[in-house]
């Protein structure tokens, strides 16, 4: 998008194997849930997201961006004296967490006896039919090509690259995970923390609302709920575990007093990295190969941001904000 935005030529090369995007929750809220403490540079994410995803409704013509609240269940009343503390008075937070802790009273299938605190400017983007539309309109647009990059048939000359053939300037790769894969930035210190979610069905009335408890459940279309996600640093691979079905399903059933049938599961790998900052940049030898990765558990909120950084280093010499970039690693290469 920003290089369509910014009337730069280019060409994406994709097998879409697996992507963490697509089966991702797409949620984006400012706090981190469990401290109750602002995201590394979150106004700024949320005001550039909003920009961005709202370009991809106007360029593709359907709704992607759903703006709703997110209710954080209190474990006790400690939690929720916290909770209302840095809502009255921390200044990066008062804009963000609402006073009102009654807000799932009137939801009698959802348990939440010491109430709930709402995040505010919080919501989800449609990442999986973004992502399949998107793909559509640069096939049409012969921006496409579905494939396994081959590194056997990159050419690196003079600052230029050439991949069969096709000649460019530079090449990003964003390739999540599969980085380690990479023969140019294999050695980035990215970790792969495995993500399963899953698609439930319930009669139960609930808000238009993600409620955080045990786990996140959030509302999809015709009655179907996101429940999401595991965190596992231990057995990183793509597939679904019958003990992922089961905690999740526990963990939901821990706050919400209606049945749920599971109608899909999925798995995936978040890119993260050790200081829990992108990493974006060139490579330190061969310039015209750049890296767009490390969004971890909040690509949602970071890529958009990470992006116009990463544009305006290498179009208009800008500096990269310094805990995202790429040189802190220059030592690993
Ligand atoms: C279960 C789960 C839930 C999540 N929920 C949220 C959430 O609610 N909110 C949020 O902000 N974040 C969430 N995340 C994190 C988010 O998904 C990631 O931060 C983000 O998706 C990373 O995006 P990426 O483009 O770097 O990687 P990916 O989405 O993995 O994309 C990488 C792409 O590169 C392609 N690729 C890789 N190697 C090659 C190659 N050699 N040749 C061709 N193509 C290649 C792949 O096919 C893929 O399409 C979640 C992650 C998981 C796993």
């Amino acid at each position: 998008m920003k290089l369509i935005k910014e009337k730069k030529s280019f060409i994406v090369i994709d097998h879409h194997f697996h992507n963490a995007s697509s089966i991702a929750g797409g949620i984006f809220n400012p706090v981190v849930l469990k401290r109750f403490s602002i995201v590394w540079n979150a106004s700024k994410q949320i005001e550039r997201l909003k920009e961005v995803f709202t370009d991809f409704e106007n360029l593709l013509h359907k709704k992607y961006i759903y703006n709703f609240p997110v209710y954080r269940i209190f474990n006790d009343e400690q939690e929720k004296k916290t909770w209302l503390k840095k809502a009255n008075s921390h200044p990066d937070l008062i804009d963000y967490l609402s006073i009102d802790t009654e807000q799932l009273n009137n939801f009698s299938s959802i348990d939440s006896p010491i109430g709930s605190g709402e995040v505010l400017h919080t919501g989800r983007i449609d990442l999986m039919n973004l992502i399949k539309d998107f793909k559509d309109y640069l096939q049409i647009n012969d921006l496409f090509i579905k494939e396994e990059f081959d590194f056997n048939l990159l050419k690196l000359q003079d600052n230029k690259a050439s991949y069969k053939n096709i000649e460019a300037d530079r090449i990003i790769f964003a390739e999540g995970f599969n980085i380690l894969n990479n023969p140019y930035f294999k050695n980035l210190p990215i970790i792969g923390v495995k993500g399963e979610v899953l698609k439930v069905k319930t009669n139960a009335i609930l808000p238009d609302a993600v409620v955080k408890g045990k786990e996140f459940l959030m509302p999809l279309e015709n009655n179907e709920f996101f429940v999401g996600a595991t965190y596992d640093r231990d057995h990183v691979n793509y597939d679904n575990t019958i003990e992922a079905k089961e905690y999740l399903t526990t963990g939901v059933k821990q706050f919400l007093k209606s049945d749920i049938e599971v109608v899909e599961q999925h798995a995936s790998i978040r890119p993260t990295v050790v200081d829990r900052r992108p990493i974006i940049g060139e490579h330190p030898e061969f310039k015209q190969l750049v890296c767009l990765n490390g969004m971890g558990t909040r690509g949602t909120m970071l890529a958009p941001v990470m992006v116009d950084d990463l544009y305006n280093f290498l179009e208009l010499n800008e500096p990269i904000d310094k805990e995202a970039d790429i040189t802190r690693f220059y030592n690993r290469f």
